[in-house]
């Protein structure tokens, strides 16, 4: 093999402007041998040799190497590493599979229904934030909130197609966490109330970003940060806010009580210990209209000591949760109107679990 030839970019669209992390792709290795051409990295430097008999990159070669430098840009923009990086060059290339000839749009398209399926195999929740950054950084434009949805719809098709043509999975239960974890930071919690956050969202049967986001907001709405932040935006794909709390049960203590039945437009602690109820709403019937006030209620007007056994139950604004029922609904849009499915969780968190609350 003689030196590896220099590419001589033909448009603006060849540049090759920074190191792509293509190895050895992890299934069909058909695209690298039809292409004739292998890249290599060898840190710091990448390393083109053509295998084939021709001196210059074909016509085809050249489209793969626009398609790894688009994906290149948008996974600096992501963060990934090598070793993600190549895994979403295989899944691209393993998909568009001889046919690197597309337009610009596919092509930001693919990179990025690519790379959130890469991250989504690993368990790895993406921002929003970062999806659009990373379109914008390879050319494409979003002037507004319906252009951001538009590509979220698209990226959304696209990657149903490449999920069930390439046979990926993403890991829902890594996903839901990685999500739950993500909203965590951004309500600001500290590590023992992010702990009851992620154990909620993985005890809502869902799919990942919602059970993440449903879990969010009813730590955010009981612990007083329910203005923080537009949380259902932060993960991608964003919704809008779709999910409705109905019930909630929260049990309080280290006690071995941990039955958190939950009723409609009711809310109610209960000592874990002693098993009686300590706080609940006085009127059910106002509830979903004073739901925000009723829910910051819930633990920030707790007794600190259960008035009947004498169990603790908080300690200043570190409140002891022992279990959490949950009755929500998500408004689903169909073609003609709106669905309404209504939806039920309970998780039992171990000892010494804790929620810190906001002052008021
Ligand atoms: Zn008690």
């Amino acid at each position: 093999m003689s030196e590896p030839e220099a590419t001589s970019p033909g448009s603006p669209d060849d540049i090759f402007d920074g190191l792509p992390h293509v190895r050895t792709p992890e299934g069909d290795t058909n695209w690298r041998d039809k292409s004739g051409f292998v890249v290599e990295p060898k840190a710091p430097f990448v390393e083109f040799s053509y295998m084939g008999r021709h001196k210059a990159p074909s016509i085809v070669e050249k489209a793969r190497i626009r398609i790894m430098s688009a994906l290149h840009a948008a996974s600096k923009v992501m963060e990934l590493g090598p070793d993600d990086e190549a895994a979403a060059a295989d899944l691209l290339f393993r998909f568009v599979k001889g046919n690197g000839l597309i337009n610009n749009e596919r092509l930001r398209l693919l990179a990025l229904a690519s790379i959130i399926i890469t991250m989504w195999r690993r368990g790895i929740a993406v921002r929003a934030d970062d999806v659009y950054r990373a379109y914008g950084a390879l050319g494409g434009t979003l002037a507004d909130r319906t252009d951001r949805k538009k590509l979220d719809y698209k990226l959304n098709a696209l990657m149903m197609r490449i999920f069930s043509e390439v046979g990926a999975r993403s890991d829902r239960d890594g996903l839901k966490e990685s999500a739950a974890q993500a909203l965590a930071g951004e309500l600001g919690l500290d590590d023992a109330s992010s702990a009851v956050l992620v154990a909620l969202a993985k005890a809502i049967n869902d799919k990942p970003v919602t059970a993440a986001n449903v879990a969010a907001m009813v730590i955010a709405y009981i612990t007083g940060r329910w203005g923080a932040t537009r949380l259902w935006d932060v993960v991608w794909p964003p919704r809008s806010r779709m999910a409705r709390i109905d019930g909630l049960t929260v049990v309080l203590g280290d006690g071995d009580h941990v039955n958190a039945e939950v009723e409609e437009n009711t809310v109610k602690v209960i000592c874990s210990r002693c098993g009686s109820v300590v706080y609940s709403n006085m009127d059910p019937e106002s509830f979903p209209y004073v739901k925000g006030l009723v829910l910051y209620n819930l633990l920030s007007k707790a007794p600190h000591v259960c008035p009947r056994c004498g169990a603790g139950l908080a300690d200043g604004r570190r409140v002891l949760v022992r279990a959490i029922g949950l009755k929500y609904h998500l408004l689903i849009s169909l073609s003609k109107g709106t669905k309404i499915e209504k939806k039920e969780a309970k998780v039992v968190l171990p000892k010494g679990a804790a929620l810190q609350v906001r002052k008021r």
